[in-house]
């Protein structure tokens, strides 16, 4: 829900990143410049990270200008950032054109570097215990929103801008604001963007891409039919519909065995394992039985077609749930490894920096100049 109005409404300028080849190709012609030339920029974007089209000398000096604006809008703005795990985590948050906040996060690790982006400003699905749900859903992000927030953080991480010296981004999840399958399309034309070789696209393997979802099954059979060897997170925090009701609305919709039914399903047409995601509440949905029916529930598909990341709830101001204590969240464990389940606790990175990956929310910083216009979307 927005604190009060002013947005702009519509949608963001079209960028370069918005367009197939064809349709970049097809716009040089219709401002008078050779087709090619499509190719040329595509390639400072997507294989240089560049957008400062004063540097592109290999284009006409006196359309620069011209084509930056045409096909190079900025699209995402910092507005601050902050930095944890001494400058190995990164949160970035960025104001769009419409005066809409979002955030990214990026964590470099040895031997990886995993940046964690937003598809939709808000989210409407409403889980109670996600500060993203809290906000509500002000709308989708474009393509190139969501590409931008790679292609900075790819720089950042090849300009050794990041603590540990010059790198590579390696992976993205789709684990920021939002819920990936409600913007489908500009979701999977990203991945394909981001996953296509370097000059057509940012060359980040498609095997180290995830995209999470709270259960939209439509969206789940779609993605299993693209063909892309993405990884699929599912967020199931409950063994039955009961709880899971409780704890995501959207469960009421698609309950949990439609839910596993096609995650497995998924596992069957990529064979790539399942992730599901489970944020341990205490004593809600921690306890051994849970763990002994999410086993039971994950078996009944058969052996070694998921993997349980469960991880500790980051509890949001004024919600009624906390954190598990960590000896429910070792016995959880236990039970699904005794059960022949992987299962392993993911890090709560940047969890010190108010909102780790998969616990985002856009809100005002005091002093960072963001609460201009009165455009923050605040929790109401
Ligand atoms: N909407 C998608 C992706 C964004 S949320 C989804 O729900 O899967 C990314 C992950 O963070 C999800 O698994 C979500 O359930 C989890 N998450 C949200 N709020 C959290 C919190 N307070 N503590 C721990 N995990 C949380
Ligand atoms: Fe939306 Fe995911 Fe948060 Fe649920 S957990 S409100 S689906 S972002």
């Amino acid at each position: 829900m927005l604190a009060s109005g002013r947005h702009r409404r519509g949608r963001p300028q079209r960028h370069l990143a918005d367009m197939s080849d064809a349709e970049a190709a097809e716009a040089m012609a219709s401002f008078g410049l050779p087709q090619f030339r499509a190719r040329q920029l595509a390639s400072h974007y997507y294989g240089h990270l560049d957008v400062d089209v004063s540097g592109f000398t290999d284009l006409p000096a006196d359309r620069r200008e011209e084509i930056g604006r045409l096909f190079l809008p900025p699209l995402i703005t910092e507005v601050t950032h902050q930095t944890a795990d001494e400058g190995m985590t990164i949160k970035t948050l960025w104001r769009l054109f419409d005066g809409s906040l979002i955030e990214s996060v990026l964590m470099r690790y040895p031997t990886r570097a995993t940046l964690c982006i937003s598809s939709q400003v808000g989210c409407g699905m409403g889980c109670p215990f996600c500060a993203t749900g809290g906000l509500g859903l002000t709308r989708n992000l474009s393509t190139a929103e969501i590409l931008e927030q790679v292609r900075v953080a790819a720089r950042m991480m090849r300009d050794g801008q990041v603590a540990g010296g010059p790198g590579r981004l390696s992976n993205v999840v789709f684990m920021g604001e939002g819920e990936p399958m409600a913007n489908y399309r500009s979701v999977v034309t990203a991945v394909r963007r981001i996953s296509a070789p370097e000059t057509k696209g940012f060359g980040i393997s498609a095997r180290n891409i995830t995209v999470s979802t709270v259960g939209v099954v439509p969206g789940i059979r779609r993605l299993s039919a693209e063909g892309l060897p993405i990884r699929l997170a599912v967020s199931l925090h409950a063994p039955d519909d009961a709880l899971r009701d409780e704890l995501v609305p959207m469960n009421r919709r698609f309950d949990t065995a439609q839910v596993l039914d096609a995650a497995h399903d998924y596992f069957l047409a990529t064979k790539r394992r399942v992730s599901i995601e489970y944020a341990l509440m205490r004593g809600i949905n921690d306890q051994e039985r849970h763990a002994r029916e999410l086993a039971r529930r994950l078996n009944h598909y058969g052996d070694d077609w998921v993997h349980v990341n469960p991880i500790p709830l980051n509890p949001i101001e004024g919600s009624r749930w906390t954190a598990s204590k960590p000896e429910d969240e070792d016995r959880f464990l236990e039970v699904l490894h005794a059960a022949g389940i992987t299962a392993t606790l993911r890090d709560t990175r940047g969890s010190d920096i108010d909102g780790a990956c998969g616990q985002l929310a856009a809100r005002a910083v005091e002093g960072a100049g963001q609460t201009m216009d009165g455009d923050v979307p605040t929790v109401s």
